[in-house]
């Protein structure tokens, strides 16, 4: 570029008008971005999220103590303990998730033969200490209890894919 056109865009301000001409044009295409948290985007069903425990419509707990996804986690960040019922059914007596270690590889979901253990919509489960982020059976099914609508809604939604 000569002397003379460096001399005339910086005279005749043609960069900036060329950028606010771009700046005009976006200020009237629709927006890319969202007003997070007031806004989300939409989820795949197969987001994998923050874990929970599910249940049987009647109350009953789904999960028989298999420890198939224990066996199956590669983070080694599941611990169950298990024991018979009077009934004669097996079911744990601890099942805890060390949320620190989890790669949310969706691993424990695939292996459960009983859609018990799953991950959900929930990616907003940040903490501010280590402790809260060690899920107990209680924390599981209570988160379980809470998103059971979306949990059956986006397995149902998966199933045809499964
Ligand atoms: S998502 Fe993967 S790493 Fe996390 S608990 Fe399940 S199997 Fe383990
Ligand atoms: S959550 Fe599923 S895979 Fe894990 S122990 Fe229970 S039934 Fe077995």
């Amino acid at each position: 570029m000569s002397f003379l056109d460096r001399t005339a865009r910086t005279w005749l301000l043609t960069e900036l008008l060329s950028g606010m001409a771009v700046t005009l044009r976006y200020f009237f295409t629709p927006k890319v971005t969202i007003n997070y948290p007031f806004e989300k985007n939409p989820l795949s069903p197969r987001f994998r999220g923050e874990h929970a425990l599910r249940r049987y419509p009647n109350g009953e707990e789904r999960c028989i103590a298999c420890k198939l996804c224990e066996a199956v986690c590669p983070a080694q960040a599941i611990t169950i303990e298990a024991e018979p019922r009077a009934d004669g059914s097996r079911r744990t007596t601890r099942y805890d998730i060390d949320m620190t270690k989890c790669i949310y590889c969706g691993f424990c979901q695939e292996a459960c033969p009983v859609d018990a253990i799953v991950e959900g919509p929930n990616f907003e489960f940040a903490a501010e200490t280590r402790a809260e982020l060690m899920y107990d059976k209680a924390k599981l099914l209570s988160n379980g209890d809470r998103w059971e609508t979306e949990l059956a809604a986006r397995l149902n939604a998966d199933a045809p894919y499964r």
